[in-house]
């Protein structure tokens, strides 16, 4: 097995779209079979050594950055296996380490369809797995956990383990038994807290009344066990995409169409209104965001207070009654419609979506300018809550003086709060402006994180919002499954809770 343990080959590793300074790790494995995987950890448990496991290092919270032990890559565990398609879509087989781009290419080559999209394809479907990656589609599809089917997992203890959604439940209890084979088993406790009821929720793991196990190990980030084989549903790939970027001179006029293609799109998928309106994605940019983006785009219109880039799926027999559909409801609240874009072919999609994925670069680019680290918020609270929040934001932002963008996920109540400090004492007061924040989305039933994980960077938030009870009760659980806790030490809980 390959081992790299020279500092300037191991860098990489060290490292992940978080930023977080510091990592360091004695050397970096790779393993190429589940079984490889597996004897690593074996070996890490018996001598106590803190195992971190290593995807693509797109995280954006620090869950892969080690701070001793040794990096476990999941690099070489890169097979795509059989993608087989059935009547209603299909499923997918693949090892951990192959990147969401090439599985996307195969899957789409045989007009199918893997909905999860993280923006950043790059990732690693293990990588995906344990942070439920999820994005602008989520709002029609869901996060990745609605599409995984099964996983092999090697267990700290050195147990490889092979588990399909169905096979084992919780008792009423909130007790897991998970058989290993020859009467050995994991017999696990669930915490008791209760999570979020927001229609995304990504901070801590996951625990429901009589849930199915498989789920445990999705969200997980690298503490429960190494994922390395995953098998994906499918489903058949969309004949045709609408999609638009709309402008309103008006917010309320804004946020009141979000709420009324919200609900239109909802009733439709509860079959009430079949083939009709019926959003993908729904991603709002608010009148900071368009003032960032005018240098580039220079014909967003100069009154616009607020956009929502939207996407519907089509066929040939819907394109233009939808096409319809969509511009009445448009007409309905206002919108600024001579001056909005619209695209129904390939070419000017591109354009709208590069339009979308403009802003986040634009903000990084300012941000290295000025020698800072962006302060980003990803809480996300329960439909009624949203609009308050918003002007929460907004009036606590404009108070404050500092500059500000808000973008995101508007159809799941989940934007994010990019804040933009110039200097030191800036960067200070964004981040008391932060736990504010948190404290307004927790009080308000929402959730800390809804898509990007509590990795080392967001543990103190995830502890206002369960509190300290219940992460005792989370690192019991993964004492369950890797009692010498070597695995992703320091991701989600700290290690005062071992
Ligand atoms: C520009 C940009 C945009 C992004 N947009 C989104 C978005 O819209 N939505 C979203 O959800 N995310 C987004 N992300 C975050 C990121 O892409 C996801 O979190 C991704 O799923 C992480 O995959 P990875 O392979 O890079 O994992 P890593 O960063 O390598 O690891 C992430 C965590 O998973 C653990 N891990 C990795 N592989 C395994 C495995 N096989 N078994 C067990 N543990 C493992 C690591 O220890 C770590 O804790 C974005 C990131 C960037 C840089």
């Amino acid at each position: 097995m390959l081992e790299k343990s020279n500092p300037d080959e191991m860098q990489s590793y060290l490292s992940d779209a978080s930023n977080l300074a510091g990592g360091h790790a004695a050397r970096v494995v790779f393993p190429e079979t589940a079984e490889e995987a597996a004897g690593v950890l074996r070996e890490a448990s018996a001598a106590g050594i803190a195992v971190t496991v290593s995807g693509a290092g797109t995280g954006v919270v620090g869950g892969r950055v080690p701070f001793g032990g040794i990096v476990l890559a999941t690099d070489k565990l890169n097979r795509i296996g059989e993608i087989v398609a059935d009547e209603g879509g299909g499923r997918g087989t693949v090892e951990a380490g192959v990147t969401l781009a090439d599985f996307r290419r195969e899957v789409e080559s045989r007009g199918l369809l893997y909905p999860p999209d993280p923006t950043e394809w790059s990732c690693y479907m293990g990588g995906t797995v344990v942070t439920n990656a999820s994005g602008a589609r989520t709002f029609k599809y869901g996060a990745t956990r609605r599409y995984i089917r099964r996983l092999k997992i090697a267990l700290a203890t050195g147990d490889l383990l092979s588990l399909a959604r169905g096979e084992v439940f919780a008792d009423a209890g909130g007790r897991l038994r998970i058989p290993l084979g020859a009467g050995r088993a994991i017999n696990a406790q669930l915490p008791a807290y209760r999570m979020p009821q927001t229609r995304k929720h990504a901070a801590g793991y996951y625990v429901e009344p009589g849930m199915d196990a498989l789920d445990l190990f999705i969200g997980s980030e690298g503490t429960l066990g190494v994922v390395v084989e995953i098998e994906a549903a499918l489903l058949p790939k969309p004949e045709g995409v609408l999609s638009g970027v709309v402008f309103f001179t008006d917010e309320e006029k804004l946020l009141a169409f979000v709420r009324a293609a919200r609900a239109a799109s909802l009733d439709t998928r509860a079959g009430n209104v079949p083939g009709e309106l019926d959003a993908r994605a729904l991603e709002f940019f608010d009148a900071e965001a368009l003032n960032f983006l005018r240098e580039k785009y220079p014909s967003i219109p100069a009154d616009a207070q607020g956009a929502i880039f939207f996407e519907q799926e089509t066929t040939e027999a819907t394109e233009e009654r939808l096409m319809d559909a969509w511009l009445a409801l448009l007409e309905r609240h206002d919108a600024a419609l001579d001056a909005s874009w619209f695209a129904t072919d390939e070419r000017d999609q591109v354009r709208l979506r590069d339009f979308r994925h403009a802003l986040p670069v634009l903000v990084n680019e300012w941000i290295a300018r000025h020698g800072q680290r962006k302060v980003s918020t990803d809480m996300s609270v329960p439909d009624e809550a949203f609009a308050a929040m918003l002007r929460f934001y907004q009036d606590t932002l404009r108070a404050s003086g500092l500059q500000y963008v808000i973008f995101g996920h508007i159809g799941d109540n989940h934007v994010h709060v990019n804040i933009l400090p110039r200097d030191q004492a800036q960067a200070a007061t964004a981040r008391e402006i932060y736990g504010r924040f948190i404290a307004r989305a927790v009080a308000t039933g929402g959730t800390i994180s809804a898509e990007h994980g509590v990795g080392k960077i967001k543990r103190d938030y995830l502890r206002a919002l369960y509190g300290d009870e219940h992460l005792r009760q989370m690192a019991a659980l993964k004492r369950a499954f890797d009692p010498a806790c070597i695995l992703g030490r320091g991701n989600i809980f700290g290690e005062e809770y071992f």
